[in-house]
C-alpha cells in the first residue's frame, strides 16, 4: 500500500470519532445563518453528484481495462480541481468552516484522490490491480461519503426550519419544541412554560403605504428585536404572516407578562429608519400558560383570545389569560363564541411598573 496514504489504523481513529464528528458539524451549523444552509446543502449535492460521475468512469475503467489519463484522474494536485475540491477551497476563505469535521472531509477528499491514483497507475501500467490498494481506495470514498451526508442531512434539515423573510424558525419546527415543553410540563409537577403571540399592529396600512418591501424590512426588523430580546433558551417563532409565538420555558405567566410587555414596550420605542423616514413598528401581544390540563392547540388558542384583546383595548398593549383562571372551559373542542366571551373577561392588561 502507498506510504503516503492514511493508515488503517488512522482510518479507524477517525471512524471512531464519527459520533464526536456530527457533534462538531451540530455545532457548527448552529453557528451558520439561513442562507448558509440553503447554499450548503445545494453544494454538498452539486459536489456529490460529480464526485458520483468520477466514481463511476473509474470503476468503469477497471471493469473494462482501459487507461484513465485525464488530470482529474492522475494529476497529483487533482483533489484541488474537482468540483469538490474547488468547494472545499471555497468554504476554507471562511473560518468559521475550518475546524474539525470540514478539516477531516478535506483529508480523506485528497487521500481519496491519492487512493485513485494509485489504482489508476496500476491500471494504466497493465499492471494487476492490487486488491488491498483498491479496497483501500472504495473505503475511503464509502467513510468520505459517510461523513459529508451527515453534513448534507443537517444542511438540508436546518434549511427547512427557517423562514428567508426573518431568519427565525418557523411554525412547522416551533411544534417540535411546543411538543417537548408540553411533555415536560406534563412529567414535571414543578415545571411551567408559557407562550406569547404577538401580531404587529396594522401592518396592511404598511403595505398600502410603503410598499411589500419595506413591509417585509419592517418584519426582519420586528423578528431581530424579538430575537435578541429573548433568552437563549426561549424561543420565537413566525407563526403566520406578521404574527410571532414566543416560547418561554421555566417563566410563570406573573414572569412572563411583563418580560412580554417590556418586549412590547422595546419594539414601538425602536423605530425603523428607511430613506430618511422614520417608521415606527408597533405590536399586540397575548401570553398564557402552556396547560397541562388542556393539549398544546388549547394554549395557543388562549393566547391568540389575549392577542384580540389587545388588539381590541387599543392595540400596542399586552393582554394575558390565566389558565387557572379559567379551569374547566379550556379544552380546544370547548371553544365557541361562550367560552370564547368567558375567557375575554379574563383577560388582564400587562402593565409594567415604572422604575
Ligand atoms: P391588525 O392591527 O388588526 O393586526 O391589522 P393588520 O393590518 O396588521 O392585519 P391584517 O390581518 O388585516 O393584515 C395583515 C397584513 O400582513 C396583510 C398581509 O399582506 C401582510 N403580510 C403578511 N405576510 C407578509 C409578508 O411576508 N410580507 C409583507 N410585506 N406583508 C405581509
Ligand atoms: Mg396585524
Ligand atoms: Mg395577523
Amino acid at each position: 500500500m502507498n506510504s503516503a496514504l492514511l493508515s488503517p489504523a488512522t482510518i479507524d481513529t477517525y471512524a471512531e470519532h464519527s459520533v464526536n464528528n456530527r457533534y462538531v458539524i451540530e455545532n457548527l451549523l448552529e453557528s451558520l445563518h439561513h442562507e448558509d444552509f440553503e447554499t450548503l446543502a445545494d453544494d454538498i449535492k452539486h459536489s456529490l453528484e460529480s464526485h458520483r460521475d468520477w466514481m463511476m468512469r473509474i470503476m468503469t475503467a477497471l471493469v473494462t481495462r482501459q487507461p484513465l489519463n485525464e488530470d482529474q484522474f492522475i494529476a497529483c494536485d487533482a483533489h484541488l480541481h474537482c468540483h469538490f475540491g474547488r468547494w472545499l477551497s471555497r468554504i476554507f476563505e471562511d473560518e468559521l468552516f475550518k475546524q474539525g469535521s470540514f478539516l477531516k472531509i478535506e483529508a480523506y477528499h485528497t487521500q481519496l484522490h491519492d487512493a485513485a491514483r494509485t489504482v489508476i497507475q496500476q491500471l494504466n501500467r497493465q499492471q494487476e490491480v492490487n486488491t488491498d490498494d483498491l479496497n483501500y481506495f472504495i473505503r475511503i470514498q464509502k467513510e468520505l461519503f459517510d461523513m459529508v451526508m451527515v453534513l448534507f442531512e443537517f444542511s438540508v434539515q436546518n434549511k427547512q426550519q427557517f423562514d428567508p423573510t426573518t431568519r427565525l424558525i418557523n411554525r412547522r419546527s416551533v411544534g417540535a419544541i411546543l411538543a417537548s415543553e408540553y411533555h415536560k410540563r406534563q412529567q414535571l409537577d414543578d415545571y411551567v412554560c408559557c407562550i406569547a403571540m404577538a401580531d404587529i399592529d396594522h401592518f396592511k396600512n404598511v403595505n398600502d403605504l410603503w410598499g411589500h418591501d419595506v413591509g417585509d424590512l419592517l418584519l426582519a426588523h420586528t423578528a431581530q428585536l424579538f430575537n435578541d430580546s429573548i433568552r437563549r433558551h426561549d424561543t420565537v417563532s413566525r407563526y403566520g404572516g406578521e404574527e410571532f409565538l414566543f416560547i418561554f420555558p421555566d417563566m410563570t405567566l406573573e414572569q412572563a407578562g411583563p418580560v412580554v410587555d417590556r418586549i412590547r414596550q422595546k419594539l414601538a420605542d425602536t423605530p425603523v429608519s428607511h430613506q430618511g423616514n422614520s417608521l415606527q413598528v408597533t405590536a399586540s401581544f397575548g401570553v398564557t400558560q402552556l396547560s397541562r390540563h388542556t393539549d398544546i392547540k388549547s394554549s395557543i388558542k388562549r393566547a391568540d383570545i389575549a392577542l384580540y384583546a389587545a388588539k381590541d383595548n387599543g392595540r400596542n398593549i399586552t393582554m394575558s389569560i390565566d389558565s387557572k383562571a379559567i379551569m374547566g372551559q379550556n379544552s380546544y373542542q370547548d371553544f365557541n363564541n361562550d367560552t370564547t366571551e368567558i375567557m375575554r373577561q379574563q383577560c388582564h392588561r400587562v402593565i409594567l411598573e415604572k422604575d
